[in-house]
């Protein structure tokens, strides 16, 4: 197995590879860049067949989140975990106490959040060992309900404010009644971005494979029932997919009838060249990693401290984030994702002083 020639490999500041025999943890952790911060990231559990999956995995997974938090302006750098084992197998407590003891010895360089296959309780054990954790406190959220450190309702309301930027720019109006929006997905995020959009006046399609999930937005909020093969393909301005992955694609593209892709799902073209693809469709593709970023921020805060209205006003910022994309994009003529990924570059890369922090910190660790 390759690391340094790896294809995902991208300058990755560290690697450290963890084995615990007598809980039967195997983990990796990747670290991206920390010019900005400490690399802050999921930390995700999964049955992978191979230890190159994992590496795969972790490698990419970690470049994105200095992306992510670099584009929403977050002094936090890249990085993320990977578990590898089935969660509902192989998931003990002395496991993820074990997790916990590694995340400490790296000195709090990375700090582990939920991802899938690991859930706020879990990231609570590995918290008897370590400080370098987040999502799990409980407190005011954003909105000023109760929140128990679950990013969703601001990756929603993020989403939300994404979406009008999108619809302002390719629409030109601000007014959301009687928009028309499709949405893929109706789970945590979905339903919630659902709940801003009915709020603002919007007519809604929905589906999800779960018919209840489909059933409370339908019964709460009047959206109108769609099919799994239908719902991405509607005559709506808007298509919001929040469920998977991958669904803009060499098939899908070309039958979108919606002049605007705005969802939270993350990695949502199947290949980059669908970036273009959509711009050549005349589609307005809102980057995923640009749109979604409400629940880092919300995480990001919960660890300096912030008042409500801070955390809002910063996931307000993705409006003006998305619109600055939108703008270059029609300047330069390259697709919204490639200036997206230009613009976050940028962002990470000013803050140069902060590599000698990073490679004395792997000189360390590694
Ligand atoms: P979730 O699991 O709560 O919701 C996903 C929903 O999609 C579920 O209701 C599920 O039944 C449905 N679904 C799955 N496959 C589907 C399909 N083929 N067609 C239609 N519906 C399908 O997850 P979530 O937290 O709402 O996250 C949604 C997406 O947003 C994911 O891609 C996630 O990675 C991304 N995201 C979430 C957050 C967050 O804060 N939760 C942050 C950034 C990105």
């Amino acid at each position: 197995m390759n690391v340094f020639s790896h294809p995902e490999f991208d300058n990755h500041e560290h690697l450290s590879f963890f084995c615990d025999p007598e809980t039967g943890l195997k983990a990796i952790v990747a670290i991206h860049n920390t010019s900005r911060g400490p690399a802050l990231g999921g930390c995700r559990m999964f049955p992978y067949a191979t230890d190159e999956e994992a590496l795969r995995d972790v490698l990419r997974l970690s470049r994105g989140m200095t992306y992510k938090s670099a584009l929403a302006n977050l002094d936090l750098g890249g990085g993320k975990s990977v578990i590898i084992g089935d969660p509902r197998k192989h998931k003990s407590e002395a496991l993820m106490e074990a997790m916990g003891r590694h995340l400490e010895s790296l000195g709090g360089q990375y700090i582990a959040a939920e991802d899938s296959g690991t859930s706020v309780p879990d990231l609570k054990i590995m918290g008897r060992h370590t400080s370098h954790v987040a999502g799990i406190a409980a407190r005011t959220g954003f909105d000023g309900n109760p929140s128990n450190g679950d990013p969703s309702p601001a990756t929603a309301y993020g989403t939300f404010i994404g979406l009008q930027a999108a619809v302002r720019h390719k629409l030109g109006r601000d007014d959301l009644t009687g928009l028309k929006v499709a949405i893929q997905g109706i789970g945590n995020v979905g339903f919630r971005l659902a709940r801003h959009l009915k709020e603002a006046g919007a007519e809604l399609w929905v589906y999800d494979i779960h018919e209840d999930n489909m059933r409370r937005a339908v019964d709460q909020l009047g959206a109108k029932p769609a099919s799994a093969e239908d719902i991405l393909f509607l005559p709506v301005d808007v298509i919001a997919p929040c469920a998977m992955g991958a669904v803009l694609n060499d098939r899908s593209i070309p039958e979108i009838r919606a002049g605007i892709v705005a969802g939270a799902a993350n990695n949502l073209l199947d290949r980059p060249e669908h970036d273009a693809m959509l711009k050549q469709h005349g589609i307005l593709y809102a980057p995923d990693f640009a749109i979604n970023a409400g629940g880092i921020i919300d995480v990001f805060y919960e660890r300096t401290g912030a008042t409500p209205e801070k955390v809002r006003a910063h996931v307000d910022t993705i409006g003006d984030t998305l619109t600055e994309i939108f703008n270059r994009s029609d300047r330069s003529g390259l697709p919204t994702g490639e200036i997206a990924n230009e613009l976050a570059e940028e962002r990470f890369r000013k803050h140069s002083a902060g590599a000698g922090l990073a490679s004395s910190r792997f000189a360390r660790t590694g």
